[in-house]
């Protein structure tokens, strides 16, 4: 297990609300899916509410090896 940065993984879920780019709107428990890095422009962030995260099998960005 991962030791730095894992503040938020001990006690309570941290709920975090904002949009959704799946259903196109705004939600708790929003997770980043993609970041892309390209550019400087806007919109390079894929976020998804749980309902949508496993109804498309979505895999969170900071879960991924
Ligand atoms: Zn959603």
């Amino acid at each position: 297990m991962p030791a730095s940065n894992s503040l938020n993984t001990a006690t309570g879920e941290p709920v975090l609300y904002g949009y959704c780019t799946w259903h196109c709107g705004y939600s708790a428990d929003i997770r980043v899916i993609n970041v892309d890095e390209q550019g400087s422009g806007p919109g390079g962030v894929q976020s998804a509410c749980l309902p949508c995260r496993e109804k498309y099998d979505l895999v969170p960005f900071s879960d991924r090896p």
